[in-house]
């Protein structure tokens, strides 16, 4: 039988990357061993269940590039087939019809709390063979009383429930809709799946799927239990720490095979190996290798993990992507160096392809704003001079290259005695209005030579002011 592993997300919410990485583990395993991968969305619970949310998960699937051999499935379209098994089960006398009211089982609940026990339904329809008037019924699973089911994890080894903790679980409600634990067992089944690999808040629904399973005479998956994701403080990963929509990342200018790259590292390793592509991690990957115990999330390092991937990214991709990012600052990149090369210059000191657009809006923009420390800091009026000069220098480069311009930088500053930082820096503040860039040099060979003199022009019409202004 071919190995085939599932995503199966409910769509009531954005993705969350705690959701990918388990997606990223299925697909993992199956590309690592020649399987297939199928999507399904299970979304049974119509109330809960939404379009937008459905194109979150397939827009976000296919932004980080987990491609699927099979689906999407939709169990809403596959209501007819869990009636028709769960007819199949009433017939054989696995399931049976409960005509409990709410009230009733409410005032169940309280006798077991206060007899100490744990609530749990009791099987008092499994005997009942008359209809209730007025009551349409659910259908519960008969739940073995007594044994254990054993589940032997993948990734914790095997764990083992008690029958008697389990109670008759309902597997359809009464408006004839299946609960999950119904369809997920029909689904993995008629799909085939031999490995089911999810979130290990899923463990303890395991021996009840299994006991469906048996019930049905299916063959039972492998399973294996990932741990979640936790935030830095220790409480599982939510909005509170940060951003947990995938397509959040996208915005923010990560790059799919980093995020990727982070989040098989939550829990899986390779000796002390950070960075993998992923072709090496469908080459090294192994689910028996996944650790059990939880791991933190922590966006520090995956801004380095994506600082890696930008150093080390096809400039094609990384062009096209900036190229979203200005587009969403309203930055027009009509006029300016190619993005190849401001990626060369930037690629180095931007952790995130939004910074690396923040960071560069100068190259596009104009700078009608001078940063007002700064300027005070590095335009002063003992620049004014050494500045002039350069500019001069400056308007007879051609061409307009880093290497000359660096040269002009050199000899200006040879003449002024002073040293080369001293004429860069209020360089670097005039072409950019800040003090942070690359090398000066290169810097305003990207801002261009009709932008940059302007620019000093300016900067000097400051230097003037200031002159005059203080008399300094
Ligand atoms: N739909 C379930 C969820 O989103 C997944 C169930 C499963 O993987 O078995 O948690």
């Amino acid at each position: 039988m071919t190995l085939k592993t599932r995503f199966a997300p409910s769509p009531t919410g954005d993705l969350h990357i705690g959701s990918v990485r388990t997606a990223l583990f299925c697909w993992l395993y199956a590309r690592r061993f020649g399987g297939q991968f199928v999507l399904r969305v299970e979304d049974t619970d119509r109330e809960r269940s939404t379009q937008e949310s459905i194109d979150a998960i397939l827009n976000g699937m296919a932004w980080v590039g987990l491609d699927y051999d099979e689906g999407p499935y939709f169990q809403s379209e596959r209501f007819p087939r869990y009636r028709e098994v769960a007819a199949n089960m009433l017939a054989d006398g696995s399931a049976y019809h409960c005509y409990c009211t709410p009230e009733e089982l409410e005032a169940m609940r309280a006798e077991q709390i206060a007899r100490g026990e744990n609530p749990r339904y009791d099987g008092r329809c499994r005997e009942r063979r008359e209809p209730r008037d007025g009551i349409e019924p659910v259908v519960r699973f008969k739940n073995p009383r007594e044994g254990v089911v054993i589940v032997d994890d993948m990734v914790r080894g095997p764990v083992e429930f008690d029958n008697s903790g389990l109670d008759d679980l309902i597997i359809m409600r009464a408006d004839g809709t299946p609960t999950y634990h119904f369809s997920v067992v029909i689904d993995d089944s008629d799909s085939e799946i031999t490995h089911v690999i999810r979130g290990d808040d899923h463990l303890n629904n395991t021996p009840r799927q299994i006991n469906i399973i048996e019930a049905l005479g299916l063959t039972r998956p492998q399973y294996a239990h990932v741990p979640m994701i936790l935030g830095e403080d220790g409480s599982r990963l939510s909005k509170r720490h940060g951003a947990v929509n995938v397509l959040e990342y996208r915005e923010q200018g990560y790059l799919a095979d980093a995020l990727l790259n982070y989040l098989v590292r939550l829990g899986w390793s390779h000796g002390d190996q950070e960075i993998f592509s992923r072709d090496e991690m469908i080459r090294l990957f192994d689910i028996e290798d996944v650790n059990p115990s939880a791991a933190r999330f922590s966006p520090e390092k995956l801004a380095w993990i994506n600082q890696q991937h930008i150093m080390a990214a096809d400039i094609d991709i990384l062009s096209e992507q900036l190229a979203v990012q200005y587009k969403r600052m309203g930055i027009d990149t009509q006029q300016g160096p190619p993005l190849k090369a401001v990626i060369d210059a930037f690629r180095e000191r931007a952790t995130t392809l939004e910074e690396m657009a923040e960071s560069s809006w100068y190259l596009f923009d104009d700078v009608t704003e001078i940063d007002a420390k700064a300027s005070k800091k590095h335009l002063r009026p003992a620049v004014k001079e050494p500045l002039l000069a350069l500019r001069n220098h400056l308007a007879e480069q051609d061409p307009w290259e880093a290497s000359a311009i660096h040269a002009a930088i050199d000899a200006v500053a040879a003449d002024c005695e002073i040293n080369f930082g001293k004429l860069g820096q209020p360089l670097r503040v005039a072409v950019t209005g800040g003090s942070v860039s690359p090398p000066i040099d290169i810097t305003v060979e990207l801002v261009g030579k009709d932008r940059s003199l302007e620019r000093i022009d300016r900067a000097l019409a400051y230097i003037d002011k200031r002159i005059s202004g203080s008399g300094s």
